[in-house]
């Protein structure tokens, strides 16, 4: 693939995400909720940050963004609709959107729920997603300013990226979503298999992130869901567990 991605472990589970364009040498960094942390790897990679992408305005995912754009000078693009709340933001997009790094196009989706102006950033070529907190490793985000209706059709939207799509997320609740969808599906054999590989890397202390579309569609229970309702009813009993 054109990009180079690395993940940069931060605060007690969230992942920033650091992609390279290597024929511009262009470098972006999703969702950096922390500062240091994030310029010390690029430095150690010898990547000069050029852009920040805000999925939306929680803090956990921009917290870093004023301290990184004042040491390296870069632009800041997040959704339109949580401009307001993204005070650092130079460039406004919406779904439908296009945002260059370098050479490569990614292309804006709204995925409203988790917050009212999420967005998710889909390179098609690369076959990468950022999907911020809309997606997780068998899990979804919740539904803070949205309704089991949005992510119901967020779920239809990212699973229309196909199955190949790399899913790039901002947490590591792999273990604790497994868990959660063991006691919807417990005989999907698929999700047995995949919880028992994610509890040996969590003992190793190793990520479980990246995902790909393909995987959520077989073990994610958000995903499976079939219905609004269903899906209403799984998001509710994940909050109280
Ligand atoms: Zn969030």
């Amino acid at each position: 693939m054109a990009l180079e991605i690395v993940r940069v472990p931060v605060l007690s589970d969230n992942y920033v995400w650091l992609v390279h364009e290597p024929m511009s040498g262009e470098t972006m960094v999703v969702d950096p909720a922390v500062a240091p942390p994030v310029l010390e790897k690029a430095e150690e990679l010898g990547w000069k940050i050029s852009q920040i992408w805000n999925t939306h305005w929680h803090p956990d995912h921009t917290g870093g963004n004023a301290e990184i754009k004042e040491v390296t000078g870069c632009t800041i693009t997040g959704p339109a609709a949580e401009a307001e709340r993204i005070p650092t933001l130079d460039v406004q997009v919406k779904g439908g959107d296009a945002v260059r790094l370098g050479e490569v196009t990614a292309h804006v989706i709204h995925v409203p729920a988790h917050t009212a102006g999420h967005i998710a950033f889909h390179f098609a070529d690369e076959k990468a997603a950022f999907v911020g907190d809309t997606l997780f490793a068998m899990g979804c985000g919740r539904l803070f300013e949205g309704t089991a209706e949005q992510m119901f059709n967020n779920m239809r939207a990212l699973e229309a990226l196909g199955d190949e799509t790399d899913i790039y997320c901002a947490h590591e609740y792999t273990l604790s979503n497994g868990r959660f969808a063991l006691t919807v599906e417990p005989d999907n054999t698929a999700l047995a298999q995949r919880m028992e590989e994610v509890v040996v890397l969590r003992d190793r202390g190793e990520p479980t992130v990246p995902t790909t579309i393909a995987l959520e569609k077989a073990t994610n229970p958000f995903m499976r869901a079939r219905s609004v309702a269903e899906l209403a009813a799984r998001r509710a009993a994940k909050d109280a567990a």
